[in-house]
């Protein structure tokens, strides 16, 4: 069901099986093994939902009784995972689409020029796949994420969408603006982005989360901003993002 109050590129799953693994997931009592079950559980609903518009050709099956005709998955899907947080959403898609391609893109921000600049990327000259898969479970200020829209059109992927846990209303207008063809399947669409970049309410660090890596005051909430990322912040919200907006499931 689209919501009225969002670019009709974005998907917000109304799931309820979402919904109860979203609250799971976003809460502190839920450990590391748990986060990543949950990561995963949720990544194959939203998967599941993101490929409902996939092509498939015509193909002829065999049944014990007769000849009929089936259905076969028409475009070759490329999955590709953001580093290091979208690894945990691989595996889910790969039970969905086994025979996926899985690309790898790894990217940072540069301090200086606040812009996301690329440190692993492996792609081959010309896109092998039609659709590609982008998975990072946090659509925060949007700027990796349209950064890899980029590299993957100029690489030749006709079709491109981008599937999130939780986005920030700031990272969909940033990602719908720059690039209003990309599909974007979220499990939930929360209140803003705090002056350090963290979806709040969200659920943290999803990478830390994940792999168990909490190095202390400077990934925890209230630890104060770099000044990088509260410069992208408020650049990000003196745009037209509407506050007081409140989460959409
Ligand atoms: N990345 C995360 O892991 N969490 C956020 O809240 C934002 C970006």
């Amino acid at each position: 069901m689209p919501d009225p109050a969002l670019p009709s590129n974005v998907h917000v799953s109304h799931h309820p099986l979402v919904a109860h693994k979203l609250s799971l997931l976003r809460g502190t009592g839920t450990d590391t093994k748990q986060f990543r079950e949950l990561v995963r559980e949720l990544s194959w609903l939203l998967g599941y939902e993101a490929m409902a518009d996939l092509e498939t050709t015509a193909a002829p099956v065999t049944t014990p009784l007769e000849e009929m005709s089936g259905e076969r998955l028409g475009p070759k899907v490329g999955l590709v995972p953001v580093l290091r947080a979208g690894l945990g959403m691989v595996d889910a898609m790969l039970e969905l689409l086994p025979a996926a391609q899985v690309w790898h893109l790894g990217l940072y921000r540069d301090e200086r020029t606040l812009k996301p600049v690329e440190y692993y990327n492996k792609l081959p000259d010309a896109a092998t796949v039609q659709v590609c898969l982008i998975l990072d479970p946090m659509l925060a200020t949007g700027g990796s994420a349209s950064a890899t829209v980029d590299i993957l059109k100029a690489w030749g992927a006709a079709r491109i969408k981008q599937v999130s846990l939780i986005a920030a209303p700031e990272g969909i207008a940033t990602l719908s603006t720059a690039h209003p063809d990309v599909d974007i399947h979220v499990a939930a669409v929360d209140r803003e982005l705090n002056e350090r970049g963290y979806i709040v309410p969200g659920l943290g660090d999803a990478g830390d989360r994940q792999f168990g890596t909490f190095a202390g005051p400077a990934s925890e909430p209230g630890h104060g901003p770099d000044e990088e990322t509260a410069e992208v912040v408020r650049r990000l919200q003196q745009r037209n993002v509407p506050k007081e907006r409140p989460p959409v499931r």
